[in-house]
């Protein structure tokens, strides 16, 4: 007979970080969802329903590995939304970001090159492969060739075996990930198209009532006081919605959606 839970996991791929990633649609929040005997799921919370049990009343269920499209009941665990703000600004992720990329092997270049970096410098995330080290600037940058380019770009050269980026042109993300650096999804056109583009993708997918009302919620939970705090909020949730974490900074300080309540 198959239960409940083979017919969930057959729903499922698992990452190298053992991650159950939800094959299915995800809501605008980035976590799956599904229709079950009759009734839409959280993906998250079914599978901690089915695995660990009743969710106790009047809490989430949270997650250890930060993948919101993550099923693992493993990486599950039920808790408010108080633990999950405290969770995410004072302790060390599971998946946290290695901070120092290991130095590339000198003799590579080419192909050879492209495929080192893809496979030791990235990570998967949906159909992006985003770079896995921290970086402090708008894309993450490489030395070389005696000088300092975006990764990407780097990345669009070899794929395409290009020796140049023709004159006036940009290599740019056809998924708006910046922290992508898949080849398939790096395209080369010219700044206007780029400025378009990102236009266009600012009106759909940034910043909107429900973020800043999500940014503010979870501010009056945050003891601002403490050192450090409020540039590793700004950090996160400039992340989160792709915006600088000087924007998320001003939204605290109602310099910027002045007019939301929540
Ligand atoms: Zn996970
Ligand atoms: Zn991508």
């Amino acid at each position: 007979m198959i239960t409940t839970q083979d017919r969930l996991l057959k729903k499922i791929t698992i990452d190298d970080n053992d991650c159950w990633i939800f094959n299915g649609s995800l809501n605008e929040n980035g976590y799956g969802k599904i229709m079950f005997n009759g009734k839409t799921w959280l993906v998250h919370r079914l599978f901690y329903k089915e695995w660990l049990g009743d969710i106790p009343t009047n809490q989430g269920v949270l997650h250890t590995c930060d993948i919101r499209s993550c099923c693992n009941p493993n990486h599950l665990f039920a808790g408010t939304q108080k633990d999950n703000v405290i969770d995410m600004l004072g302790k060390k992720r599971r998946c946290e970001i290695i901070r120092n990329r290991p130095p590339r092997p000198t003799s590579l270049d080419g192909i050879e090159l492209l495929t080192y970096i893809l496979d030791n410098w990235t990570k998967k995330n949906g159909k992006c492969l985003e770079y896995k080290f921290d970086f402090s600037s708008h894309y993450p940058n490489i030395a070389y060739k005696s000088k300092t380019i975006g990764l990407h770009i780097l990345v669009w050269l070899l794929h395409t075996d290009s020796k140049i980026i023709p004159n006036k042109h940009f290599v740019m993300h056809q998924c708006h990930n910046k922290a992508c650096i898949n080849p398939e999804h790096l395209i080369i056109g010219t700044n206007k198209q780029n400025q378009i583009d990102s236009r266009s993708y600012s009106l759909n997918t940034k910043l909107n009532l429900e973020s800043v009302q999500l940014i503010l919620q979870e501010a009056l939970l945050i003891d601002f006081s403490v050192r450090g705090v409020k540039t590793k909020f700004d950090k996160y949730f400039s992340k989160k919605f792709n915006v600088h974490p000087d924007t998320i900074s001003r939204i605290r300080r109602k310099e910027l959606w002045g007019d939301v309540t929540i």
